[in-house]
């Protein structure tokens, strides 16, 4: 499905929420009053300066931004180029995900909603919700697969101390999708007073575009660390990790126009990508609808969606956002899948050499670097997307 890359292609989303044969919004009637309210409103209210002072001061005081661009000496050493780690992982809450929820309980405010509903499977977009409707004082309902519930239990308890209430999704595998179908639920039978969290770059439109944009601040304070540094705003490649793919939209958005930047997006490999246990989307799977937008997701020869799996839950997803599906299609992008083997190494790599434990899901990106044939002048940033606290008894056992 690789095909060349036109001149003029443009990586921004169309008026109805495409790039380029992936997007829109592909939902029941029942729930097109809640999109169809938000895509008309989502970038005026973004627009609007009185948001953005108030987005802006979050990020500062509240998220801790801007986090720093770190040149890893030693890892830079051991691949033989020169590498910085954008540390997200220093965010409030471990990881990216803080960007979008604080921009979108911001939305949620100015449409007037009283109640957020959100999904989450391993609960890490759970505890960032419910971290910021506890600060603005906003009622929160987490849908939770009653699996993920019992295997994820610490990220339980913290959303509860949080305030929140976390809801058991009892039905069909009872883990993410159907927690995302009984949010989804939830919302339809409250459509004035609920904004639903969507906790990637997935979704119907305007759901991707909108965290898109909320975790472009990544890429944003790239370019600027990266001249101030080196005196040169583009890296020759940002490597990120993608389960549905925010923080590597996020890492790669404000590169997107320069062809000159390699975008490096790397895909859980699981236990092989032949294995049958796996989650590298762009390598099996095709094109399809899933949760709303059409783009590349696993599925069976009928088109049934296929169980994910990788070591490292928040990879855990049988697709991609649709802008990641068209920077594949269009070659924009290179994918790489990687192991849980050669993840778990790359984690422990990089604890040994640089004194930062990186989330699992982080060390997907990692693990990309001994692969890309890098040479001694080229200059890489990788999105260390969030840190492994969570991790830690899964890298203990894998000793
Ligand atoms: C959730 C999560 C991811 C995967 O989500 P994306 O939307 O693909 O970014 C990656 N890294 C960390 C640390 C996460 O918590």
């Amino acid at each position: 499905m690789q095909s060349t890359l036109e001149p003029q292609t443009s990586f921004a989303v169309t008026d109805k929420g495409f790039y380029g044969r992936f997007g829109g919004a592909f939902i029941p009637e029942m729930l097109y009053p809640n999109v169809e309210e938000l895509r008309q409103s989502y970038l005026q209210i973004m627009a609007d300066p009185a948001f953005q002072a108030e987005f802006q001061q979050l990020l500062e005081d509240y998220v801790g931004r801007p986090t720093p661009l770190f040149l890893a000496r030693r890892l830079s050493e051991q691949v033989g180029a020169t590498v910085y780690l954008k540390r997200e992982d220093l965010c409030h809450t471990g990881a990216h995900k803080i960007n979008n929820t604080i921009g979108q309980i911001l939305v949620a405010q100015r449409l007037g909603k009283k109640r957020i509903v959100a999904e989450t499977g391993a609960g890490q977009h759970g505890v960032a919700t419910a971290t910021v409707c506890a600060l603005m004082g906003l009622e929160c309902i987490v849908y939770m697969g009653s699996i993920d519930m019992e295997r994820q239990k610490p990220n339980v308890d913290r959303m509860r101390m949080l305030g929140a209430e976390v809801r058991p999704a009892t039905s069909g595998s009872q883990t993410l999708k159907d927690a995302t179908n009984e949010a989804m639920r939830h919302w339809i039978n409250n459509p004035v007073d609920t904004h639903y969290i969507i906790g990637s770059v997935v979704g119907p439109h305007p759901y991707p575009d909108m965290v898109a944009r909320f975790q472009s601040v990544i890429s944003e304070e790239i370019r600027k660390q990266l001249f101030a540094k080196t005196g040169r705003e583009n890296p020759d490649y940002v490597v990120a990790c993608v389960g549905g793919g925010s923080n590597a939209a996020g890492a790669f958005y404000h590169f997107l126009n320069e062809p000159a930047v390699r975008l490096v997006a790397t895909e859980a490999a699981g236990l092989g990508v032949s294995s049958g246990h796996s989650a590298a989307t762009t390598a099996l799977g095709k094109p399809g609808v899933l949760h709303g937008s059409r783009t590349i997701l696993m599925q069976t020869e009928d088109g049934q969606v296929t169980e994910p799996y990788s070591i490292s839950a928040g990879l855990d997803y049988p697709g991609i956002g649709p802008l990641h599906a068209h920077l594949f299609d269009t070659g924009r992008g290179d994918f790489y899948a990687i192991t849980d083997d050669d993840a778990m190494q790359a984690g422990f790599n990089l604890s040994k050499l640089e004194g930062i434990i990186p989330a699992i899901e982080t060390a997907h990106a990692l693990a990309a670097l001994p692969k890309m044939g890098l040479t001694p002048t080229d200059v890489v940033v990788v999105c260390l997307s969030g840190r492994g606290d969570k991790d830690l008894s899964t890298y203990s056992k894998y000793l």
